[in-house]
């Protein structure tokens, strides 16, 4: 029974258990327990997921771009996913905009409650504003400089350098595609043959998801409990992110979807649902990346040869929830300390919202650096960072989904502009074929 149960029920039910356990463990008053005993393989967990990240963006990207039979095919493909990825972005942070604008939950902010984040997380703050200025200080090419590696393995060592990697793997996959086929032969069997035991142990790992889920939401809980109280204080801040976050995942993907693939948005989610649940528990999109890759081959149809372009890339700089978060973050802490912001102001939101989510790691908590990015491009005080950082976690989930959504779908729309979607019958929207 357990064994033919589907991987997205039982997460569901490991994510249920879990906010039951960590309740029980804070009523109870056995946070340590928890702490000590059932956190761990949380960690575990997301080690796992984190260990094979590296690996497979590196073997599936050199496999996907050395299969391709020639590199003007490869610029299209690459055109055509940097432009979605950019349309969905600017797409999120106007309707971020939007909505900030028009609930304006940072006028009904008490007074009393901004002082008293503002001392409790002041440290934080200052942490994080060294790091954003030694980001501004640097030149404004760092960012390219950024991408271009000086040693392959010191790249392959931090999970925060995947940009590197992806550059490398590039190389490496144009370089196979110029050479003659019988002087790499041997290398592509080695790569099929390496994606392979990759893949294998992606389905090990996942035998253990709905309780490495179970032990990630329990320790979540027990974190947050002495928290409560904030989320009273930032109810309507809260709310208006989490409309954004909903909007994009009920509205604008379901559009997407509609106008530019035969697939019906609800069996797509339900195809996507491991990834978007597991992105929900572990905060980043670079650990889900393994299970989203899956989801999209195996349960959507997207051929190998763009899932495994599209996604990795996807996962570095495409940022939808991301991008919408920061720009209802600026805007609100900005409503919070009474500076106005004209319209002008905001077209620099959308154009810094956007780089900044390139620049985001898929990493929980990962955009909250380049936030500052944001705040210091229109004059907004970046001691206001201290209002929101108490509730960024619940936040942090949902956009993860979001930005983990918004890869699929690009995946999937690239799939279908090039002929390369082989659809699983149960996602297509009924009578409908390709
Ligand atoms: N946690 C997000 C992700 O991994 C990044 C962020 O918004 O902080 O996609």
């Amino acid at each position: 029974m357990w064994k033919k149960t589907p991987l997205y029920v039982k997460i569901l039910l490991g994510m249920g258990l879990g906010i039951l356990a960590g309740l029980f463990a804070v009523y109870f008053n056995l946070s340590e327990i928890s702490n000590d005993w059932i956190k761990p393989w949380g960690v575990i967990f997301l080690n796992l997921l984190k260990l094979i990240a590296v690996p497979l963006i590196f073997t599936s990207l050199v496999k996907g771009i050395s299969s391709l039979s020639n590199i003007s095919k490869l610029s299209r493909i690459g055109i055509k996913t940097i432009s979605l990825y950019v349309i969905s972005t600017v797409i999120a942070v106007s309707f971020g905009l939007f909505l900030v604008n028009f609930i304006e939950p940072g006028n009904t902010f008490p007074d009393h409650k901004k002082l008293e984040l503002q001392e409790k997380f002041n440290s934080t703050v200052d942490l994080n504003k060294n790091l954003a200025s030694e980001l501004k200080n640097e030149s404004p090419l760092k960012f390219l400089v950024d991408v271009v590696p000086s040693n392959f393995f010191e790249a392959a060592t931090d999970n925060s350098k995947m940009l590197q990697i992806i550059f490398f793997a590039i190389l490496f996959g144009i370089a196979m595609v110029i050479l003659e086929e019988k002087k790499i032969k041997v290398v592509r069997e080695f790569f099929n043959g390496i994606d392979a035991i990759i893949l294998k142990i992606i389905d090990l790992i996942m035998l253990f998801a709905p309780y490495g889920v179970f032990a990630l939401i329990t320790g979540l809980i027990v974190d947050f409990s002495g928290d409560m109280d904030l989320f009273s204080a930032l109810g309507l801040y809260a709310l208006t992110v989490i409309s954004g976050l909903l909007i994009m995942i009920f509205v604008i993907y379901p559009l997407f979807l509609k106008f530019f693939t035969p697939i019906k948005y609800s069996n797509f989610y339900k195809a996507i649902s491991p990834a978007q649940l597991l992105a929900f528990s572990t905060s980043s999109s670079a650990a889900t990346l393994p299970v989203t890759m899956e989801s999209v081959e195996n349960k959507i149809g997207v051929s190998n040869e763009v899932a495994s372009f599209v996604l990795p890339v996807g996962v570095t700089i495409n940022m939808d929830g991301t991008s919408c978060y920061q720009a209802i973050a600026a805007v609100f802490i900005a409503q919070v300390f009474g500076v106005d912001l004209d319209i002008y102001d905001q077209l620099i939101i959308v154009v810094t919202a956007t780089i900044a989510s390139i620049g985001s790691p898929g990493v929980p908590g990962g955009s909250i650096v380049m936030l500052i990015i944001v705040l210091t491009s229109v004059g907004i005080p970046v001691e206001g960072l201290a209002l929101i950082l108490g509730i960024d976690r619940p936040l942090d989930m949902l956009r993860t989904v979001v930005n983990v959504t918004g890869d699929a779908t690009v995946a999937s729309i690239v799939a279908v502009s090039e002929g390369k979607l082989d659809p699983v019958p149960e996602v297509l929207v009924e009578k409908t074929h390709i």
